[in-house]
């Protein structure tokens, strides 16, 4: 049988250790089932996810379900919602126990003195004229001015079919203003005319990912391997969908065979009892998904299988190493 170490020479294996003593457990909270915005192909509303539960509004509780969680074996809460910068005092109930991000529409700024070194993902879906059409707002320019230079936070472009060709101006944009950015794809959930992906756009906007990778190292925070998995949904000659998805609801997984998976990983809604299917859309078709964070996560937790040649272990390191850093498990 092939070993971690026979694969690689001293700088990978070097790497590799790095990220294998980290150990990550997370989990998926929704701090609201409100939003300052609504996106059209939010995932959240176009479920009907955000009518799920009724929020928990006393905040004691929150504190200690957080103390729960991390009893489950919890070392990171991702923070979703709605917005949850609405609910400044239940993103601290996180905070002050446990490695925290927060994605934000990053229309109201995190005050930095009360949450000093929280790591903040921005959603962004593209140009102004894009932004404006699908989530009435140009919000880059809102959020840009309250994160510039902030070196825990960055973008989180969702990329459309309509943003081929126009990746590297927004790329610089983002560079211009000191932040890094990853790539993700949209699922699009409303079906919005013009912005579902055929399969010539994914094979062009694969190649476009790769270039603003190799033409901004610093700015973009990637990896092909990842641009390949997501763009064809294929991973080792396996293809996506519900039967290898990782980010399923521990406590709602019947499927069978179970396939790796992400351990005690639960998407809890606002009232902090009902749970989601997965960390997307409950709607949402599984042969459609696009989600970043469920195509990184599958790589994530197939590392035996990575493990047939030095080229594609190195390829399982440097997904990991994206994520590590992307969750501040490891610097930029
Ligand atoms: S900002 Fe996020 S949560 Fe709010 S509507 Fe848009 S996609 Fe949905
Ligand atoms: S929608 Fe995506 S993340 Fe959710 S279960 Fe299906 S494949 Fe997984």
């Amino acid at each position: 049988m092939k070993t971690v170490s026979s694969l690689l020479d001293a700088h990978w294996y070097e790497r590799y250790k790095n990220i294998a003593k980290l150990n990550i457990r997370s989990s998926i909270y929704d701090v609201t089932d409100r939003c300052n915005l609504r996106c059209k192909g939010c995932f959240f509303f176009s479920s009907g996810e955000h009518e799920a539960a009724a929020e928990e509004k006393d905040v004691s509780k929150w504190h200690a379900f957080v103390e729960k969680e991390m009893a489950r074996g919890v070392n990171l809460a991702i923070l979703i919602g709605g917005e949850p910068t609405l609910c400044l005092d239940r993103i601290e109930a996180f905070y002050k126990r446990l490695p925290t991000f927060c994605a934000t529409n990053g229309l109201i700024k995190v005050p930095r003195e009360r949450f000093p070194d929280m790591m903040v993902g921005i959603s962004l879906w593209g140009e102004a004229e894009d932004e404006i059409t699908l989530r009435g707002k140009d919000t880059f320019k809102i959020s840009s001015a309250n994160y510039a230079g902030d070196p825990h936070a960055y973008y989180l472009y969702t990329i459309t079919p309509k943003q081929l060709g126009k990746t590297e101006k927004i790329i610089k944009k983002i560079e211009g203003v000191g932040l890094k950015v990853h790539m993700q794809l949209l699922s699009n959930d409303e079906a919005v005319d013009g912005f579902s992906w055929t399969p010539e756009e994914l094979v062009a906007v694969r190649a476009e990912m790769d270039a603003m990778l190799e033409a901004y190292p610093r700015t973009v925070i990637s990896s092909k391997y990842y641009h390949k998995v997501i763009t064809t949904g294929q991973m080792l000659g396996r293809p996506f969908g519900w039967m290898e998805c990782p980010s399923v609801t521990d406590t709602i997984d019947k499927r069978v065979p179970q396939p790796k998976r992400l351990t005690n990983f639960i998407r809890w809604a606002s009232d902090l009892q009902t749970v989601h299917r997965c960390c997307t859309s409950e709607t949402r078709d599984c042969a459609t998904c696009k989600d970043g964070a469920a195509h990184m996560s599958w790589v994530m937790v197939n590392k035996r299988a990575h493990m047939q040649s030095t080229e594609e272990l190195q390829n399982w390191i440097e997904v990991y190493e994206m994520f590590a850093k992307l969750y501040q498990f490891i610097p930029w």
